[in-house]
């Protein structure tokens, strides 16, 4: 039972990623999902099915185009086998639960969203406002917890981050944080519940790290914009699957309990 389960999530991770892939790069480039048959946006051919496998095709094309050789950014089939690990990692902690359809739909949009934020640096509002309003009704459903914490937390994280980019704004003087980040923290919130609270701490850990690497090694100025996005959705899947655990050792800790 669990081997298909595991068998099936890895498949549909597979292509649900390279669903995801497509319209990432139809939001990045302002062209509508249903515009046919992906092409190639180098020479504009038609993608051949034995080509459009997932992970395989762009290794066996050596990541680029079979008619023109343009390449293909590795970030498409990193993304597809992320999306395949996530599925397999969600089913496995959720077990044949109503939770997986939440918890699935939840890291396909933090995929999708990190791809698009990476490209042009947005947070696309097509994709993280009806999550986040999809989230509400299934974790109330279908969440370990009570109906009201999806909504507290939501609403939380995303004042928390408007007040951060607030204070940031009144004293550096440039926008730090967009208003995507804001969303993408609401959105966080009504998917991880309290858990939401080491999924931003991790976020602005991991965002702070490399925006410190990139000043250090002289590539960034200390205002060079780094999109967040990718560091918060990262965050998320972290405390997704541990973000109780970690809130308990931290008590445990600071309160010597
Ligand atoms: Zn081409």
């Amino acid at each position: 039972m669990t081997i298909l389960l595991v068998v099936l999530a890895a498949v549909y991770g597979l292509l649900i990623g390279s669903f995801l892939n497509a319209w990432a790069w139809r939001l990045a480039h302002d062209e509508r999902i249903t515009r046919g048959r992906s092409h190639c946006p180098a020479c504009g051919h038609q993608i051949r099915a034995r080509d459009n496998v997932p992970v395989l095709s762009w290794l066996l094309l050596r990541g680029r185009c079979r008619d023109c050789a343009a390449p293909i950014h590795w970030r498409y089939p990193a993304g597809e086998a992320l999306t395949a690990a996530l599925f397999v990692a969600v089913a496995l902690y959720d077990g044949l639960d109503w939770v997986l359809v939440p918890h699935l739909l939840f890291v396909s949009a933090l995929i999708l969203v990190s791809q698009v934020d990476l490209e042009i640096r947005i947070i696309p509002d097509v994709v993280i406002l009806p999550a986040a309003a999809l989230g509400v009704p299934l974790m109330v459903l279908f969440g370990d917890g009570p109906w009201w914490e999806w909504l507290v937390a939501g609403a939380g994280a995303a004042g928390f981050l408007l007040l951060i980019s607030e204070v940031y704004f009144r004293v550096r003087h440039v926008e730090g944080m967009g208003f995507g980040d804001v969303k993408l923290a609401l959105c966080m919130g009504v998917y991880l519940g309290v858990a939401v609270v080491p999924a931003l701490f991790l976020g602005f850990l991991g965002g702070a790290a490399v925006g410190v690497t990139l000043v250090a090694v002289r590539r960034g100025d200390g205002k060079t914009a780094i999109p967040f996005g990718p560091f918060l959705a990262a965050g998320a899947v972290v405390a997704l699957f541990a973000g109780r655990p970690l809130i308990e050792a931290y008590l445990s800790l600071a309160l010597g309990r």
